[in-house]
């Protein structure tokens, strides 16, 4: 249905959680009418839109215009773009920047980047005078897919990634697809590795269609894009709205994810291996591990490894530019990740494509035979 805010096209995907429910609204060409979404929330028509220097390039203007049109002032911060902007110094800056920008308790921050800024911008309104509410504008494929979604915010510390942090749900998110005709190709794929992880992990339809549909998602085809991002919007809030603090079912969303943290510590979380790329390595370590232990069909591995590499990802630990450290020190560092519990290594396992299931216990001597003959294999 059409109002003022929403226009054909847009759709909206509703996060259920008692109190702390919200929607995301999907659509192309949403920056413009941001304002109506955003002014109902304010309690008073002043904010500060938290970015970082290339989504502010290219996009705060457009920001900035909406929220005057609805009589909102705001101030923009503006962050260094990169991963290595989700650390303390960062956040203590962020947190000066908006007490002198004057945000008190009742206003809102607007969240406006890629995931880097929505979980450092995030977690900067959740302990800002304890807590202060903020808006979810996701820019890049992965943000709008994923780190947007679902409430999880911090920074990384020297002992890992996104160590220090908190649960704080948006009022809302703003997800304006067209945004992403700025982003460079190789972080439109990144996030392609987590569109994919939703087929992969619960929903074997989706995974076909984004077999035969992916050359349209990359080219950015609205249509095609914003059913994707839709339908991995859906299948996050279903997964958060029954586990919103990650006590059982939403570790599922971490498939791949075991494997592909220990190579990105291992690259030192650089530009060697964006964040995507190795959650798609990782996930196919997981289909290939997967195979080995007998709990997936052979050949399962192959079609998820060449569906990612189609869609312009890495797909084997081989294609990192420069050495990785042994398959011993990767274990270990797996071994370090906030996922091991009780020094038990957890992985997300498959039966087969949309059948993901958490695997407590994994032997680690399986898991470093694996890596070992894996590794070898360039
Ligand atoms: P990012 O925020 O660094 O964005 C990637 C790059 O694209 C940056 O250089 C950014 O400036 C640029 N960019 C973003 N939008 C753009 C646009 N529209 N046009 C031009 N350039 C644009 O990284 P990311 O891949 O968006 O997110 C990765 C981060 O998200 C990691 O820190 C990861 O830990 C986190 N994450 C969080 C969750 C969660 O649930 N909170 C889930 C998954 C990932």
């Amino acid at each position: 249905m059409s109002n003022s805010i929403t226009r054909q096209g847009d759709s909206t995907v509703h996060v259920a959680l008692g109190a702390r429910s919200y929607d995301i609204h999907i659509g192309e060409g949403l920056l413009p009418r941001a304002g109506d979404i955003i002014a109902p929330f304010m309690k008073r028509p002043l904010t500060a839109i938290v970015t970082d220097t290339n989504v502010a390039a290219a996009h705060l203007a457009t920001l900035e215009r909406a929220l005057a049109g609805k009589g909102i002032r705001s101030t923009a911060i503006i962050m260094p773009a990169g991963e290595s902007t989700k650390s303390y110094q960062h956040l203590a800056d962020l947190c000066d920047r908006l007490l002198a920008a004057g945000i008190e308790r009742r206003d809102r921050i607007i969240a406006f980047g890629g995931g880097v800024i929505g979980d450092l911008a995030g977690f900067a309104a959740a302990i800002l005078r304890r807590g202060v509410d903020f808006i979810q504008i996701p820019t890049s494929l992965l943000a709008q897919v994923d780190s947007s979604v679902g409430g999880k915010t911090g920074i990384n510390s020297g002992h890992g990634k996104n160590l220090i942090g908190a649960f704080h749900q948006p009022l809302t998110v703003i997800t304006d697809t067209s945004l992403l005709s700025s982003l460079p190709r190789r972080e439109l794929a990144a996030g392609y590795a987590e569109v994919a992880k939703y087929g992969l992990l619960g929903d074997t339809a989706f995974f076909e269609w984004l077999e035969e549909t992916s050359p349209l998602i990359m080219r950015g085809t609205p249509d095609a894009v914003i059913r994707a991002v839709r339908i991995s919007c859906e299948a996050k809030a279903r997964i958060v709205a029954e586990d919103e603090t990650e006590t059982g079912v939403r570790a599922l969303l971490n498939l791949g994810h075991t494997f592909g943290h220990a190579l990105e510590a291992a690259t030192g979380y650089s530009q060697r291996l964006l964040h995507g790329e190795a959650v798609a390595i990782g996930m196919v370590q997981a289909f290939r591990f997967s195979e080995r232990l007998g709990l997936c069909s052979p050949g399962t591995a192959e079609r998820v490894a060449a569906h990612l590499k189609s869609a312009g990802l890495p797909v084997h630990a081989s294609q990192i530019p420069g050495d990785l450290p042994p398959p011993a020190t990767l274990l270990e560092i797996m071994r370090q990740d906030k996922k091991a519990q009780g020094g038990k290594l957890t992985f997300i396992l498959v039966r087969g494509i949309g059948e993901a299931f958490i695997a407590q216990d994994v032997p680690e001597h399986d898991v470093l035979d694996f890596l070992t003959g894996d590794l070898r294999q360039r």
